[in-house]
């Protein structure tokens, strides 16, 4: 391959790497690789990342640099590389150097990660000095982001400082051919941290193993609070019926699906259908949770996702779960967040003693401190891609690349399923999923957040980005910030701003947000939006028919208002006498009551939201009045179908405004209503109903493209989860001619929205500068 005159030539070459490169195991990589070549140089980490240089004969270095990037460890992430001629120098050996006091800032820290084959194979090895040692790690996997204090990331700044390492331990340390080198967790039986099992009013068992102990008790029908990498997780038998429905009775969470954990890919092929994508995403070192379709027929109990054709799945990704689910013969633990219903995750022993008292029947602690709580990601395989449902542990706090460098700005994002943002040069860091900013232990976390990001990642922003919403705790937090430059900015140009920003996108494009609740700039609540957008500003082309939501957050969890607003606002009180199972289920009083609210406007916002849409028609349909937690009738809904596409849609009517186009329902009540007292499917009437959204948005789009030529479409918001919709609607701008952009590295709900909001105060306060 290379021309062979240079083959005795001694060529010396620098290379600067940029990336997650450090602490990941990188430079006793670099190491290896150089020394099997025989090259001699250098690597120490910089300020950007790490630098190398290497002399040896001109075959081996260009191998080397070929090498470099294909083979780079698993945590590693290469974002630049260049390569440089240098003079060749004298030294013998390849030598690792101590990176400079100062250097270290600025370098991307490591998400947590799972553990990896190697210390896995160890830690099964009866030979191995680690054998079954639950805290088993090296510098490719284990613990980062939740054990770590401040910068730069060194054991001192760990909870594991208070480990003194063993003669053992210190030697693999230090020793850069070694897989331990600067592993900072690294640790032994001899000199590490422990588990304990208790019973729940917190005293000891003694138990000589513990995940013996704990896995026959779980065998026997106890729930047990396991502590984790980012908090406690609450663990029972997932083929227990009886454990499951009472871990659901003390957790108050009525139908909201658990998520469970598997002791690999087979079990898990037993109950789900796992397709080639998702396979890799199981094993993935971030070890998300995973949506998977269930196979009709399993030994998972009922209760653990009741109403749901999707399970989340997750494989164990700490040492300690390898040995808990090694300890019990069933297939599956139902692994849900240690806390009561949207309270944080519980992370220390105490606060777990004391939070889970009354959930668990056991704890199985241990004394390694937990720093900061991260709960487990969710993912799913949506239309060929992996798209993030909640970005939290393994992938936090690794940044989202950006195509320009923006200025240090903090983000905080909206009300439900928090999450804030910070940015750096071209770097934009989510912080973890935080959750409903709607109690004080929600409130608390926030401020963790915040304060811990800015601290590790060294950002001191001079900006900070809101909602426009002035009831959000984040709004109002962002707004007694002191002496910094606000930013608000709108919901859904949040949404399609974040799209943007992560499919690299400049200037205009035509995005569609479509959520269930978001503050206008009307006052309103919107929620089926077409906007013209772009990072410096939008225009409202489009949205659906307001209608009042009566109740207001009442709503949310009542859809059978929302189907009421609907049918008053088309019908009238005419409604009253249609011959449907909803109207004569109806409770005439509270309906009454209702429709006043609705008349008079007292608590009754106007919204366009798409989310009460569905949850209206879900209503109307027969598969909820009632919900146990957000957006589930819109769930449900898109869950029903079934069978096959007949190609009907319902209409929607497109009225021009004044201010722009409005998307109006009534046409569709007219056919739904029609479907329905002919007897038609629940299947039916949901495929009907995401086809007639589909259609309607497609048109405008085209509509939209005559009149301005943007030919690009984002696609945002929480009602994209909707694997139907998401999918049906891009196959058909598509066919359209449209380009069309969707999420994948970031939610496209609310967990996105600060990524949006941090894009368009960049270019605000840009343009002031
Ligand atoms: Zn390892
Ligand atoms: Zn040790």
């Amino acid at each position: 391959m290379h021309a062979s005159g240079e083959q005795s030539r001694t060529i010396r070459r620098g290379v600067e790497v940029r990336g997650i490169v450090q602490g990941v195991g990188f430079r006793p990589y670099v190491y290896r690789l150089a020394t099997e070549r025989c090259l001699s140089g250098l690597i120490r980490n910089t300020v950007a990342g790490v630098e190398i240089e290497v002399q040896g004969e001109a075959e081996a270095v260009v191998d080397f640099l070929e090498r470099l990037p294909q083979e780079a460890p698993p945590l590693a992430r290469i974002t630049d590389l260049a390569v440089r001629d240098l003079a060749c120098g004298h030294e013998e050996s390849f030598r690792i150097l101590v990176s400079q006091p100062g250097a270290e800032p600025r370098v991307l820290i490591s998400p947590d990660v799972a553990i990896c084959d190697d210390c896995l194979r160890e830690l099964f090895d009866p030979a191995d000095r680690r054998y079954r040692y639950p805290f088993i790690n090296c510098t490719n996997c284990g613990p980062r982001y939740t054990i770590l204090r401040g910068i730069p990331y060194d054991r001192a700044r760990t909870s594991m400082n208070v480990f003194q390492m063993c003669a053992a331990c210190r030697a693999e340390y230090e020793d850069p051919a070694n897989r331990r080198f600067h592993a900072q967790p690294n640790a032994c039986w001899d000199c590490g941290p422990k588990v304990d099992l208790r019973v729940s009013t917190g005293e000891s068992m003694n138990a000589a193993d513990p995940f013996a102990a704990a896995g026959a008790q779980i065998e026997a029908g106890a729930i047990v609070a396991v502590k984790g990498l980012g908090g406690f997780h609450l663990a029972c038998d997932a083929t227990n019926r009886e454990a499951v429905a009472r871990l659901r009775d003390r957790k108050r969470r009525v139908e909201k699906p658990f998520a469970v954990m598997a002791p690999s890919l087979q079990a898990i092929e037993a109950y789900c259908e796992v397709d080639e994508e998702s396979r890799a995403l199981l094993v993935r070192p971030e070890r998300p949770i995973v949506l998977l379709r269930r196979k009709q027929h399993s030994d998972i109990a009922d209760g653990v996702a009741p109403f749901n054709r999707y399970l989340g799945v997750f494989l164990p990704y700490t040492p300690g779960h390898h040995l808990l689910l090694a300890a019990v013969h069933s297939t599956a633990l139902v692994m849900t967040s240690g806390n009561l219903s949207e309270e944080p995750i519980a992370i220390g022993n105490e606060e777990a003693l004391d939070r889970l008292r009354g959930l668990a029947d056991y704890f199985l602690l241990h004394n390694r401190d937990i720093l900061l709580r991260s709960d487990d990601s969710v993912v799913r395989v949506a239309n060929g891609r992996v798209r993030q449902l909640r970005r939290s542990r393994g992938y936090v706090p690794a940044p989202v690349f950006l195509h320009k460098e923006v200025p240090p700005i903090l983000a905080v994002g909206g009300e439900l399923k928090n999450t804030i943002c910070l940015t750096r040069g071209s770097h934009a860091f989510l912080g973890q999923h935080i959750g409903d900013l709607e109690n004080a232990e929600s409130y608390r976390f926030f401020e963790e957040v915040v304060s811990h990001l800015q601290r590790i990642l060294e950002i001191e922003p001079r900006v900070v980005a809101y909602d426009l919403h002035p009831d959000y705790f984040s709004t109002r937090w962002a707004l007694r910030h002191p002496a910094v430059e606000l930013v608000g900015v709108q919901h859904h140009h949040a949404h399609v701003a974040a799209c943007m920003a992560e499919n690299h996108l400049d200037g205009r494009v035509i995005g569609v947000a479509l959520d269930g609740t978001g503050f206008g700039t009307d006052g309103k609540i919107w929620g089926g939006e077409i906007l013209l957008a772009g990072y410096d500003g939008f225009e409202r082309a489009a949205h659906l028919n307001y209608v009042p939501m009566p109740g207001g957050e009442k709503a949310i969890y009542e859809p059978w208002r929302m189907a009421v607003s609907y049918l008053q606002h088309h019908f009238g009180p005419a409604f009253l006498e249609f011959d449907i199972p909803f109207v004569r289920k109806l409770d005439r009083r509270k309906v009454v009551t209702l429709l006043r609210m609705t008349e008079r406007g007292v608590n009754a916002p106007l919204t366009s939201s798409c989310g009460r849409l569905f949850d209206a028609v879900s209503a109307l349909a027969g598969i909820r009045g009632q919900v146990n937690y957000e957006a589930q009738a819109a769930v449900e809904l898109e869950m029903a179908m079934d069978g096959a596409e007949d190609g009907s849609a319902y209409p929607l009517a497109l009225v021009e405004t004044e201010s722009g186009w409005e998307m109006g329902t009534r046409p569709l009540f007219e056919a739904l209503l029609r479907d329905i007292s002919e007897g038609a499917s629940v299947s039916v009437i949901s495929r009907r109903f995401h086809n007639g959204l589909v259609d309607v948005i497609a048109r405008l789009a085209t509509l939209l493209r005559e009149r301005t030529n943007l030919n690009r479409v984002c696609l945002s918001g929480g009602t994209f989860q909707n694997a139907y919709l998401l999918e049906h609607l891009t196959g058909n701008l598509e066919a359209r001619g449209f380009v069309v952009f969707t999420h994948g590295e970031v939610p496209a709900g609310d967990g996105g929205l600060s990524l949006g909001q941090a894009m368009i105060a960049a270019h605000r306060v840009s343009e002031c500068s």
